[in-house]
């Protein structure tokens, strides 16, 4: 049976000053030694200052978007290497809220997760399905179509990580119950198999994302195919983040 390391990642989103990078220091006290894999994905404005401090511990960095080029006119925008430049090894590429905020298309984000992986980090592809979609029982045709879209032929176990975030549990304090997420994953596992075949299909790991707390974590890790999550809100202190780490670890 395939092994796959799991993974705790942090979404910072648009939240977190230089004064916040304290948190790395108490994450790393907490967890010298984690027996899974911790990364966290601040805004760009801390990515270089955050991957210094995270330099001699295991927390890994990451971006949360960047443009598909690598380089030239896109103001505003990061390409692959300047996030790599920066320290990081994973960039966060279709969060929903990126989906809905900037119109990201499943295409765009294919191109991006390409970039990603051309230039040697993780792609972490976010798909989830709407509120609207899930109750008009849509939930398994939204996700294959923006997994099959989204994601790039050469994908390895290496370079991506899928993150299914049903975009109704972001932020809210829902969640879906324990089977309609091990449904998803187990969707998404048999997807990934019949697209890049059993080693990576198998290999590929599986976070879950949406409103996962210190006291929901035990029971979202214990699902099937669930292995790690992505974690917004409950990522900024490391007072929150540390005991989903132990939860993940336990698992
Ligand atoms: C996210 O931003 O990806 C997320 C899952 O947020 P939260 O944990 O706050 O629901």
């Amino acid at each position: 049976m395939t092994k796959r390391r799991k993974l705790a990642a942090g979404n910072w989103k648009m939240n977190g000053l230089g004064a916040d990078l304290d948190q790395i220091a108490r994450l790393d006290a907490a967890h010298p030694a984690p027996g899974c894999e911790v990364l966290i994905c601040p805004p760009a404005t801390l990515l270089e200052r955050m991957s210094a401090a995270a330099r001699g511990t295991a927390i890994m960095t990451g971006a949360q978007d960047c443009h598909p080029a690598a380089s030239g006119a896109h103001t505003g925008d990061l390409s692959v290497a300047m996030i790599a430049d920066a320290g990081a090894s994973h960039v966060i590429v279709g969060h929903s809220e990126r989906r809905a905020d900037h119109g990201e298309t499943s295409a765009d984000v294919r191109a991006k997760a390409e970039a990603v992986m051309a230039g040697g980090l993780v792609a972490l592809i976010c798909i989830g399905e709407t509120l609207d979609e899930r109750e008009a029982g849509r939930t398994l045709e939204v996700i294959g179509t923006q997994l099959r879209d989204s994601t790039p032929d050469g994908a390895g176990a290496d370079t991506l990580v899928v993150a299914y975030e049903p975009v109704w549990a972001i932020g809210t304090g829902r969640i879906p119950t324990l089977e309609q997420i091990a449904e998803v994953h187990g969707f998404i596992r048999a997807e990934l198999g019949a697209r890049f075949g059993g080693e990576t299909g198998a290999g590929v790991r599986i976070l879950y994302g949406g409103s996962v707390k210190p006291g929901n974590a035990a029971e979202i890790f214990g699902v099937d195919n669930v292995d790690g999550a992505l974690v917004g809100g409950a990522s900024l202190k490391a007072e929150d983040f540390a005991p989903i780490i132990a939860a993940l670890q336990e698992s």
